[in-house]
C-alpha cells in the first residue's frame, strides 16, 4: 500500500500491542504499541515502512500516527492495566514539528483521568534518525522528561548509532534488538558487543530491553546482559489486545532456572580450574631450588606445557622481572625473549587491581577472555602469587580453553 492510499484507508488502521516483559516480576509490563492496516483481503499489514520513509510528508505520518495514539490511548483505557505504554516517534518528525509534541502531551493528559499516566507512558526514539544538531533533541527529550514520560532509545546498536551520542541524551531505556544474532550459538565478537552494551548502560544508569527475542539463545543472551525487559516472537507476538500479565511467567521462570543452573556449574567450574592450577603452581614452586627468575621460569614452562604458551614474571609495579618465555602454537619448544626484562605492563587493563587482589587473596586469578595482541587469539591470563613482590603471569591458550568449553566464557 503507497501512503495515500493508507490515508485514504484511515478507517482500517489500528493499534497493535507487544507484550514487554520484566525480568523482576516475569510478567507483563508493558506494550509497545505498533501501526498496523487491513488490507482488502483480509490480512494485517505493518505500518513500519510507511513510518520509516523519509520520503513521506511530516503531515501524512503525523496523521495516521496520531490516529493510531488515539485509538491505543482508548484501549488501554478500557483494558484497564497498570503497564507501561511505549509509543514510537521519529526525532526528526519530533523536532521538525514544534506542536507534534504539544498535542502529544495534551492527548496523554486528556486520558489521565481514565487511567493512562504520563509516568506510564515511554517515548522511544531512534538517535540515528537524527541528523541535525544533538543537543537540540536533547533539550526536547529533557522538557519531555519533566512530564514524568520516560524516553527510550530505540534500535541501540544498529544504523550507525553512535553511543557518545546516545549518552548525550540521558534516556532512561535503551532497547537492543537481538535479531543481529543468527543460529543457536553467539559469537564471540557479538557476545564482546553485549557485554559493552551492557556495561554502558549500567554506567549511564539506563535500563536495557531487549528485544527481537526470537529463540532460546536470544533470552539467554538478555538475561546474561543485564536485560531487564524482553520483548519478542518467542515470549510474546503483537496483538490487537491486551494479553494477562501472568502470560509468560512459567515459562520464564523455567528458564530463569535452567539458566541459573547452567551458569552456577560454569561458574564452579571455573573456580575449581583457578584452585587446581593455584594449587599446581605452589607445589612447582615450593621446591624449586632454582637461582633466577629466568631459571624458574624455564622450569614452569616445562612443567606447564600442556597449559600454557607465554610465561613471564613481573614485579608489584607491572616492570618484567623475568624475560619470556614463549611456544609457538602446536610445539612443545620454548623460546626464550630476552627482550621483554624491564618492560612495563602497569598501564594495562585490570593489571593493578588484578595485583591488588592477589595481595589481598593470595591466590591465583584467572582474567576473562580476550584477544592477545600479538597473536590475536581470544585468550586468559592466569596470574599467580609468588610472593609480595612477584607475580607469575601465564597465557592461556584459545585451543586449551577450547577443550573445556566451561572456560570460554
Ligand atoms: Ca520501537
Amino acid at each position: 500500500m503507497d501512503a495515500l492510499e493508507i490515508l485514504m484507508n484511515k478507517d482500517k488502521v489500528v493499534p497493535y500491542f507487544q507484550p514487554i516483559l520484566s525480568a523482576t516480576e516475569q510478567s507483563v509490563s508493558g506494550y509497545e504499541v505498533l501501526g498496523r492496516i487491513h488490507n482488502d483481503d483480509g490480512e494485517v499489514i505493518s505500518l513500519g515502512d510507511f513510518f520509516n520513509n523519509e520520503s513521506i510528508p511530516d503531515e501524512y505520518v503525523i496523521e495516521i500516527d496520531e490516529h493510531i495514539q488515539d485509538m491505543a490511548f482508548n484501549y488501554y483505557c478500557q483494558a484497564k492495566q497498570n503497564v507501561n505504554l511505549f509509543i514510537n516517534c521519529n526525532s526528526t518528525i519530533l523536532m521538525n514539528n514544534q506542536d507534534y509534541i504539544e498535542r502529544l502531551l495534551n492527548r496523554i493528559k486528556s486520558y489521565e483521568t481514565r487511567g493512562l499516566l504520563l509516568e506510564k507512558t515511554v517515548l522511544e526514539i531512534r538517535e540515528h534518525d537524527y541528523l541535525g544538531d544533538l543537543s537540540q533533541l536533547g533539550h526536547l527529550l529533557m522538557y519531555i522528561k519533566s512530564f514524568g514520560i520516560r524516553v527510550a532509545i530505540d534500535d541501540v546498536g544498529k544504523g550507525g548509532s553512535n553511543l557518545d551520542r546516545i549518552a548525550q541524551l540521558e534516556p532512561d531505556i535503551l532497547k537492543v534488538d537481538l535479531n543481529f544474532i543468527k543460529g543457536a550459538s553467539i559469537s564471540q565478537a557479538h557476545r564482546d558487543v553485549l557485554y559493552s552494551l551492557s556495561t554502558f548502560a549500567r554506567k549511564m544508569g539506563a535500563t536495557l530491553l531487549f528485544e527481537g527475542i526470537g529463540d532460546l539463545t536470544k533470552l539467554n543472551a538478555a538475561w546474561r546482559n543485564g536485560g531487564r525487559y524482553y520483548q519478542g516472537f518467542y515470549l510474546a507476538k503483537p496483538a490487537p489486545q491486551f494479553i494477562t500479565k501472568s502470560h509468560c511467567k512459567e515459562k520464564l521462570k523455567s528458564e530463569f532456572q535452567q539458566f541459573i543452573t547452567h551458569e552456577r556449574n560454569h561458574l564452579s567450574n571455573q573456580y575449581n580450574f583457578t584452585e587446581q592450577l593455584h594449587n599446581r603452581l605452589e607445589q612447582i614452586i615450593k621446591k624449586d631450588k632454582t637461582t633466577s627468575l629466568d631459571e624458574l621460569i624455564k622450569g614452569l614452562a616445562t612443567n606447564l606445557t600442556d597449559v600454557c604458551f607465554r610465561l613471564y614474571i613481573c614485579d608489584q609495579f607491572g616492570f618484567q622481572r623475568s624475560s619470556n618465555y614463549v611456544k609457538n602454537n602446536n610445539s612443545s619448544h620454548w623460546q626464550k625473549q630476552e627482550e621483554y626484562l624491564g618492560k612495563n605492563w602497569s598501564w594495562r587493563p585490570y593489571f593493578l587491581e588484578t595485583i591488588v587482589r592477589m595481595q589481598y587473596e593470595k591466590r591465583g586469578v584467572l582474567s576473562d577472555l580476550y584477544s592477545d595482541i600479538e597473536t590475536n587469539e581470544f585468550i586468559r591470563t592466569f596470574s599467580y602469587p609468588i610472593n609480595e613482590e612477584l607475580y607469575l603471569f601465564l597465557d592461556i591458550p584459545y585451543a586449551f580453553l577450547f577443550e573445556r568449553k566451561g572456560l570460554l566464557f
